[in-house]
């Protein structure tokens, strides 16, 4: 977002027009965002084999998938439903790894059946999946080398207590099981967190793989997952991209000399490529001083919005409608029956009711998160793209509320 005589603006177009033409709450994203943070992963590693999959469970439209897909990218899937998204939106199925977790076999087998990469994440469904395929169809294994990182315990998937992965211990059980089904083990993966800022950490984790990347004979590529961090406030330190590039390509190609062939590096980020690209925008319903502080009441809440609630996560606020003002403080709430607090102690340039706020950082897990709790039409959402503003979700109406609820005659 840039200052153009005084007034926000994304790629010249004037936030508050936009908000007009779409009203709020209203999510918008900026292509030349998610293209700038795409070519500074395709700068910082250079020298090999590198593919980017878009994580898109941060933010499926298709447009945003296309977008994507038009850079060069392929795409990292946790669903059947996100894989049949990037089919629809015209991904080749081999640009697509399926990479869930504790699904069941049955939906493992629906992807395979779309021709895209499978990724495995526990030793059971290795077992079967391999009784099931033999060495017919490649798979990748997820294994978890236990590192703590990641911004918080409920976005730190690395660790010794979670979920994801197999552990890098139980290495012994995952030869057997690939030798005695004869299982063909294209690629492995790890993926240890989000918000992880710490270069030693991903390099940490990476050694780990690589190490065990040797005893695997037909490996094409190593995927190290994501979790880059990006900044939430205008002056916050991020992930060094171009030294964690240096170093995991010299790494790397130190690997695949010692292996004897060239592989595919992947990362897989979803954050990190479209965060800051995007915007919400809420209009300011209430000004309401209390005994304790002045709450700016808005015209939206938890259900569109959840992660200050949900993650603890910090959104940057500022109002663009008054952006000259002078600085006041502020709590930012939503408009649910339930606390939820955007943001406590905010200093926010004066706020009146009506003026516009803009919530930074919501590219991910905004509107993908967003419910119809208090039964709430989830916002629209608006791409800005070479200069112009595209409308590429409706808001939604009462109809959109009702669709799948079934009236029973006896009442
Ligand atoms: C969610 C997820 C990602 C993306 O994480 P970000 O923090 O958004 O970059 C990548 N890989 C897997 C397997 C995931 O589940």
């Amino acid at each position: 977002m840039e200052k153009i005589n005084g007034k926000y603006a994304i790629q010249g177009i004037p936030v508050l027009s936009i908000c007009e033409k779409y009203d709020t709450p209203l999510y918008v994203y900026d292509t030349a965002i998610m293209k700038r943070q795409y070519d500074k992963l395709i700068h910082a590693f250079q020298g090999v084999e590198l593919k980017i999959n878009y994580a898109c469970k941060a933010l499926t439209n298709l447009n945003v998938l296309r977008f994507f897909k038009s850079l060069g990218a392929g795409l990292d899937t946790v669903s059947i439903q996100e894989v049949m998204l990037g089919l629809k939106a015209g991904f080749a199925p081999n640009d697509i790894i399926f990479t869930p977790n504790c699904v069941s076999l049955e939906e493992i087998k629906m992807a395979v059946d779309l021709g895209v990469k499978i990724n495995i994440d526990n030793i059971s469904i290795l077992e079967q999946f391999g009784h099931e395929y033999g060495n017919k169809i490649p798979v990748c294994i997820r294994f978890n080398p236990h590192i703590m990182a990641g911004g918080n315990a409920k976005i730190s998937t690395g660790h010794i207590d979670s979920k994801f992965g197999i552990s890098i211990y139980q290495l012994r059980h995952v030869e057997r099981v690939v030798a005695s089904q004869n299982i063909r083990v294209s690629g492995l993966h790890m993926h240890t967190g989000s918000d992880i800022l710490d270069v030693d950490v991903f390099l940490r984790g990476a050694d780990i793989l690589l190490e065990l990347a040797h005893t695997f004979k037909d490996l094409e590529y190593i995927d190290f997952g994501s979790g880059f961090k990006v900044a939430y406030k205008p002056d916050d330190v991020t992930t060094d991209v171009d030294l964690l590039g240096e170093k995991m390509t010299e790494r790397f190609k130190n690997f695949c000399q010692s292996y004897g062939k060239k592989l595919t590096l992947m990362f897989e980020p979803g954050k990190f490529l479209v965060s800051e690209a995007g915007y919400f925008f809420a209009k300011v319903n209430v000004i309401k001083q209390t005994t304790a502080t002045v709450f700016a009441g808005i015209d939206s809440g938890l259900n569109h919005l959840i992660r200050p609630m949900f993650y603890d996560s910090y959104h940057h606020i500022i109002n663009v409608s008054n952006p000259d003002a002078t600085p006041r403080i502020y709590t930012v709430v939503g408009y649910i029956c339930e606390t939820d607090t955007f943001g406590w102690d905010r200093k926010i340039n004066e706020i009146r009711e009506g003026d516009v706020l803009c919530f930074f950082n919501a590219g991910a897990y905004g509107f993908m998160m967003a419910s119809n709790y208090n039964s709430r039409f989830r916002p629209a959402e608006v791409l800005i793209h070479e200069g112009k503003d595209y409308l590429i979700t409706r808001r939604e109406t009462l109809d959109d509320l009702i669709r799948n609820q079934i009236m029973i005659e006896s009442i």
